[in-house]
């Protein structure tokens, strides 16, 4: 046995190895220790290996759904070893003492699940391929529990922005490449061809060419090749559902690095939840997939204009009419995931249950449709949406004539095929109907015939149908020429046999046998015919979750009196009355109101400077921005009384360092880092939100490096940025920038305490009013006291000497570029083009520094 776990446990490569054994799963050795710590079950021992004793732990079979789910939240990744034959056939084949075969049958891992139980309804699960072609970074993503799948080119310097977009439970890459991402798991260098990738794709859909899908480079097809040939190995050679690739197209989206995925918290958390995310405060879908498509919808935002007022059409048109909203919303709401189901019936998982649903959700759609296409003042984007939800006609109807009402989601007990769909099956039930009867009959007449009243007929799985009586009765049929043979004595009861009912339950077993063998074979037909229409059943469940989502969107902004963007290409952002959606949620539960606040920002007074209290609610209104720009651009409604979002074509938004001490390195490297990335990338038409940035050092780096910061932000970049500091010096920048204007939240104090009001105004702010936000936080009183005594004597200090920001009005205005000017400045730069740096000796390369410094 151990052989055999030791052969099994190296197919498995590094997973943990579920060793099927009778009713159990056991696991052995490292595996035992590992899954016992995060199971928290007992760590128990089997017989010895080596001479040492094997750890051993093990999860019931029928309970095993559970356990792999907790295994798989862990990060772990699970091969199923089951048995492949009977202990019959063993003994058979080997003898008395043959071991049963097993066989690693799938593996389970985050990326591969299709189970109901094992996903969350509201989110996909994404697996991703990333790998590196001539200098191109590939990437392929599919979600299989419904088949979607994307393949995307990018510079290898944003492959975290492309895989943080896409948000993967699990990420492969090839073994041998020295940048693949830490946590990616790797496979063979020769699962990543290009060629291989597209032979792969090319069978999978059957077409001789992939150009019907979309144009695809090398690198796409390489990543593509790498997911197929994982999802094939994990299916051991039965591959999943897939759709038609297509090919994302970075600058198509609105384009969010990482970082500022996280700070946004737009899917999650920044504890990791969805609770407190962007999408928990906005998401009003009914259905599952409306859910998972309003994710996709925020994590890559449009570019085009005219596909976002496409969709804000339509969530208009839902927006103004609230009883079809509620009637659609009703319809919708009752719908199976037709999505899921069809992965599962794909992936060779599927259920009677699964063609159900199937079949109820493509009915469901084809009348929405034709609801929908009755109504005249429909908007355009419908025109489009609504041909997928129709065509399954013949489809639908040989389902509805095949299954029963509501299938079970198991085939073993069969019962599933409705009655009257096919002759034969319909005699063969009624022949073991008649035989049942006949055993009911059997039983009454038996009762007479021996005069025993508590003679009972019974049936288990072990002796199949018996004559049961009380004990103190079995004399009676024990007799001789009785006609019932002994089968079994029981604590209080004898059973017995006879040759009628064996003959009658023959006939049950018989019939019934082939009754299930006829189902199994219309499920098998039922599930090919699905299986053929998949894509265009798969397009059907992406144009009702489209719609779910509009309604959705409808419904939450008609719920908070949110307003449709308008949507310009002009460089402005021009929100009036702006609230963040998750910051005014809680608050409202705590009965506090939210204040809003406009932003006003034009190619002209473009950079915002924010100052003002601590907790004063610049963090709040930087986000709210961000966020607005977000949902407008996803094609939705914005938490505003009115908003002019010109077109974004990159987002940014940074954190001061000490807000986010979790990450492991230097708090002020990640700033800084950060920072570099947007002053790299950040473009005319992007939006920037600097929180605090600068806070993470001592205080004269951090005002010099924010203050560099803005005025590259202002006069390099030239984008859109709202820029929160404590560092009131900051305002001096007002001076020498044209475009930027100081604002602060305004705060009061009334009676010796703080009160923050939350609102925006124009102007720097007046001071800082630390102490009173300390006393606010509970610090002891006489702790206050001496601090304001020390702070009165740093500020005579200032006064007398400057401060901060002495020297810096000196500063000249681009300080890098203009330091030199004029007549030196051109002698340097000739100088400079003329030299030829390969041929300079060392000796003379020094010189030509002493001769560069005295010019300089
Ligand atoms: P800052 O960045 O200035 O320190 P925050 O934006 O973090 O301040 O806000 C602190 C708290 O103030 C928030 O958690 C929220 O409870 C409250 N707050 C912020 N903005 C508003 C607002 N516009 N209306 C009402 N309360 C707000």
């Amino acid at each position: 046995m151990m052989q055999q776990y030791h052969a099994l446990k190296r197919e498995a490569e590094g997973c943990l190895l579920f060793y099927r054994m009778g009713d159990f799963f056991e696991l052995f050795f490292d595996d035992a220790r590992q899954a016992a710590a995060i199971l928290d079950i007992a760590l128990t021992s089997r017989g010895e290996h080596d001479g040492q004793p094997v750890p051993m732990c093990g999860v019931p079979v029928h309970a095993a759904e559970g356990y792999l789910a907790r295994l798989i939240k862990a990060g772990c990744r699970v091969a199923i070893a089951e048995q492949v034959e009977t202990p019959e056939e063993a003994r058979k084949r080997g003898g008395s003492k043959a071991l049963v075969a097993r066989d690693i049958v799938r593996f389970v891992t985050a990326g591969t699940l299709t189970e109901d139980a094992l996903l969350e309804p509201r989110r996909a699960n994404i697996l991703a391929a990333v790998c590196e072609v001539r200098g191109k970074a590939g990437i392929a993503a599919c979600d299989i529990s419904t088949g979607r799948m994307e393949v995307e080119e990018c510079a290898p310097d944003d492959i975290g922005a492309a895989l943080a977009r896409l948000g993967a439970s699990e990420l492969v890459a090839p073994e041998d490449w020295a940048s693949a991402p830490d946590n990616a798991i790797t496979r063979p260098r020769g699962d990543f061809g290009s060629d291989d990738g597209e032979a792969r794709l090319k069978s999978v859909h059957g077409v001789a060419t992939l150009d019907g899908f979309g144009q695809f480079t090398r690198a796409m097809l390489a990543a593509a090749g790498g997911l197929i040939a994982y999802l094939d190995h994990v299916g051991r050679g039965k591959l999943p559902l897939l759709l038609p690739p297509v090919a994302h197209s970075g600058s198509a989206a609105l384009a969010m690095d990482e970082a500022t995925r996280t700070s946004l918290e737009i899917l999650q958390s920044q504890q990791g939840s969805r609770a407190g995310s962007l999408i928990a405060a906005i998401d009003r879908c009914v259905t599952g997939a409306g859910a998972r498509q309003l994710a996709d919808d925020l994590a890559a935002p449009l570019m085009d204009a005219a596909a976002i007022e496409a969709r804000l059409s339509l969530v208009h048109w839902l927006h103004d009419d609230p009883l079809l909203r509620a009637d659609l919303r009703d319809v919708l709401r009752s719908l199976p995931d037709i999505g899921r189901a069809l992965g599962r019936v794909v992936a060779g998982r599927g259920s009677p249950r699964d063609l159900g649903q199937i079949r109820d959700g493509l009915a469901e759609a084809r009348r929405l449709r034709d609801f929908l296409a009755a109504r005249p003042d429909r908007p355009q984007l419908l025109d489009s949406i609504l041909p997928h939800m129709g065509g399954h006609g013949h489809l639908v109807d040989l389902m509805q004539r095949a299954l029963v009402a509501a299938p079970p989601t198991d085939c073993g007990q069969g019962g599933y095929i409705a009655a009257g769909y096919d002759a034969a099956l319909d005699e063969l039930r009624a022949m073991s109907g008649n035989s049942r009867r006949a055993i009911a009959a059997m039983e009454s007449r038996y009762r007479e015939e021996t005069s025993v009243a508590a003679l009972k007929i019974k049936h288990n799985g072990v002796l199949g149908y018996f004559i049961e009586v009380p004990a103190r009765y079995a004399d009676v049929l024990m007799q001789p020429d009785s006609g019932f043979t002994h089968r079994q004595t029981m604590a209080g009861a004898v059973r017995f046999n006879s040759v009628m009912l064996h003959e009658e339950a023959a006939r049950i077993a018989q019939s019934g046998g082939h009754a299930l063998a006829a189902e199994e074979a219309h499920f098998e037909e039922l599930t090919a015919q699905v299986i053929e229409a998949r894509q265009t059943i798969a397009a059907a469940a992406a144009a009702l979750a489209r719609i779910d989502v509009a309604a959705g969107q409808a419904e939450r902004a008609a719920d908070g009196g949110w307003c449709r963007p308008a949507i310009t290409q002009d460089n402005c952002l021009n929100i009036e009355g702006g609230r963040h959606p998750v910051v005014e949620a809680a608050l409202a539960r705590s009965g506090e109101r939210f204040v809003a606040n406009d932003c006003i920002l034009s190619p002209d007074d473009r950079l915002w400077l924010i100052g003002g209290p601590n907790m004063g609610g610049k963090s709040t209104f930087l986000r709210q921005n961000a966020l607005i720009v977000l949902l407008a651009q996803a094609g939705g409604y914005v938490p505003a009384t009115a908003a002019t979002v010109g077109l974004v074509d990159r987002l940014f938004s940074r954190v001061g360092a000490s807000d986010n001490l979790a990450r492991g390195r230097s708090t002020f490297m990640v700033e800084m880092v950060e920072t570099a990335a947007i002053l790299a990338q950040a473009t005319t038409r992007s939006f920037v939100i600097l929180d605090e940035v600068g806070r993470g050092t001592s205080t004269y780096d951090g005002l010099a490096l924010a203050w560099a910061a803005v005025e590259a932000v202002h006069g390099t970049n030239r984008s859109r940025c709202l820029f929160a500091t404590h560092y009131h010096e900051l305002s001096r920048l007002a001076e020498s920038c044209d475009a930027l204007s100081l604002h602060h939240v305004r705060a009061r104090e009334w009676r010796g305490d703080l009160v923050l009001l939350h609102e925006l105004a124009k102007g720097p702010a007046d001071r800082s009013y630390g102490l009173a936000v300390a006393k606010l936080a509970g610090v002891p009183k006489d702790v206050v006291a001496r601090a304001k005594s020390v702070l009165d004597r740093l500020e005579k200090g200032r006064a007398e000497t400057g401060g901060l920001a002495a020297g810096l009005g000196d500063l000249p205005l681009f300080a890098a570029a203009s330091q030199l000017q004029g007549k030196d400045a051109d002698e340097l730069r000739d100088h400079l083009d003329t030299l030829d740096i390969d041929a300079l000796s060392p000796r003379e390369a020094l010189d030509m520094l002493y001769e560069l410094k005295r010019l300089a």
